[in-house]
């Protein structure tokens, strides 16, 4: 358990929020993650009790390679601490560490009425490009609900196009509480202010690993800046001398998320009247990202050399989590009234 923080005006013990993150082990973090999501974490660390979960079961739910998870799943939680998530402040941690959540699922899903489930707008995009839907990716929104009520959590940091889950999550707890009594807080989704939702090196499509559009947290800069010297700007700037309009560029929204205001502003300007090139736009960019991205490669470089240590923080986490899942599930099987020898 974190510790509780001092209140400035009681002096008495405040207990942190208790917050509940997730990423699937897709094998790379890339800037849309960390921008989206990983940066606002790591910061959370420090005024939530956060608990970031690694989610190799919802990853069951896209094709995938079974020899490569357990590596992805380690990957993914070593760029998770190298971009300065603090295991001494937070929780990290594997979803399939604490089986009790897919438990917690199934109670949910006979909760849950199908309707619901099909308003989903993510299953909807996602099911109208497959042939053959799987009811894994149906309840899918059921476990990210048990995900963040098993750990009792009341804050969940997410994008946009995730709120919908969590207002779901949020009728998932109301309906157990009314059926079984008091037992889970309805939680807040999270969503920051900047970088919800970045777009890829395409400019126009999220970025996404499935689409070959990232840049990874943890590439070699020279490796970075030759995506980033390609990437898309504003498409209606065919000539240098074409004046830009920023609103409209991935390059900008890179800046604002990377770069100084002063920066940024200067940028606004002279993008708007011809003053700069997208090249030493771009190039201030780099600047400005590798400055925040270099000390994360070499805490990559550390951590990779002492595997080990990646390893204690998610034994660490997966004890800490479940302890805080097996107490829900003993009330909710109470509640419930399952046999108890
Ligand atoms: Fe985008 Fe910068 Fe080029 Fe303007 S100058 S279009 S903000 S890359």
């Amino acid at each position: 358990m974190a510790e509780a923080t001092i209140s400035p005006d009681t002096q008495a013990p405040a207990r942190r929020v208790r917050a509940l993150t997730g990423i699937q082990p897709s094998g790379e973090l890339h800037l849309g993650n960390y921008l989206g999501a990983v940066r606002n974490w790591v910061t959370m660390c420090h005024s939530h009790e956060m608990f970031t979960c690694i989610v190799d079961y919802h990853a069951l739910t896209s094709p995938l390679e079974p020899e490569r998870l357990a590596g992805q799943t380690f990957e993914m939680a070593l760029a998770i601490l190298a971009a300065g998530f603090d295991p001494q402040e937070g929780t990290l941690f594997v979803q399939s560490q604490i089986p009790e959540v897919a438990e917690l699922t199934w109670i949910f899903v006979t909760l849950t009425p199908m309707g619901e489930l099909e308003r989903m707008t993510q299953f909807k995009d996602k099911a109208s490009r497959q042939t053959s839907v799987l009811a894994g990716l149906f309840i899918y929104p059921v476990l990210q609900a048990a995900d963040i009520l098993i750990y009792q959590a009341q804050a969940v940091p997410v994008g946009e196009d995730q709120v919908q889950h969590v207002e779901l999550t949020r009728e998932i707890a109301r309906k157990f509480n009314l059926a079984f009594g008091e037992t889970f807080p309805e939680p807040e989704a999270v969503v920051p202010a900047l970088g919800g939702r970045i777009r890829g090196l395409d400019g126009k499509a999220k970025m996404s690993k499935s689409l070959g559009n990232t840049i990874s947290l943890l590439e070699p800069p020279t490796q970075a800046w030759e995506k980033l010297r390609t990437a898309v700007t504003d498409p209606a700037r065919l000539r240098r001398s074409d004046p830009g309009d920023p609103s409209k560029c991935n390059i900008f929204t890179l800046h604002q998320n990377f770069s100084p205001q002063a920066t940024t502003q200067m940028i606004d300007s002279e993008c708007r009247r011809a003053g700069i090139g997208c090249v030493d736009c771009k190039k201030l960019l780099f600047t400005h990202m590798d400055a925040e991205l270099a000390p994360m490669r070499e805490r990559a470089a550390k951590l990779r050399a002492q595997p080990q240590q990646v390893r204690e923080i998610l034994e660490h986490g997966a004890q800490h989590a479940r302890q805080v899942a097996r107490a829900t599930m003993a009330e909710v099987r109470e509640k419930v009234g399952f046999y108890r020898p």
